[in-house]
């Protein structure tokens, strides 16, 4: 579940530049990249560069990729100058997640409304 990369993995064929992409930020741990079907006029979506299929499969080891993506989330918020955003993490089908690589949601450019899902 946490290889380095999966080859049936959209994500990962993005992170290697296989599949384009709208970057917004990388460095040595995440990639960020626009959402290809926006819930707002800002949505981002931070993902490890490492294929780890959902939250469940961060160890205790990861907690510094974890704290990485959320940071990412602030950057972004901030370089896009957004006065306030939402983050979000979908687990597992029951938890709305689709595509199977972890990844972080930052959306804002909108009033975000105050329930969830
Ligand atoms: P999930 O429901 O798994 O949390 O969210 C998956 C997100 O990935 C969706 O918001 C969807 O629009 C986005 N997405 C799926 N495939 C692609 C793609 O090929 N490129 C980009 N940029 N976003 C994608
Ligand atoms: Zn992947």
């Amino acid at each position: 579940m946490s290889t380095e990369r999966n080859a049936d993995c959209v994500f990962c064929k993005i992170i290697a530049g296989e599949v384009p992409s709208t970057k917004l930020y990388e460095d040595d741990w995440v990639y960020a990249f626009k959402d290809i079907h926006p819930q707002a006029p800002f949505h981002a979506l931070v993902v490890p560069k490492r294929h780890l299929s959902t939250l469940n499969d961060f160890a205790d080891e990861d907690v510094e990729l974890a704290g990485r993506l959320m940071l990412t989330g602030k950057r972004l918020a901030a370089e896009h100058k957004l006065p306030g955003y939402r983050v979000a993490m979908n687990i597992n089908r029951e938890g709305g997640q689709v595509v199977f690589h972890a990844h972080l949601h930052v959306l804002g450019g909108r009033q975000m409304k105050g329930q969830l899902g």
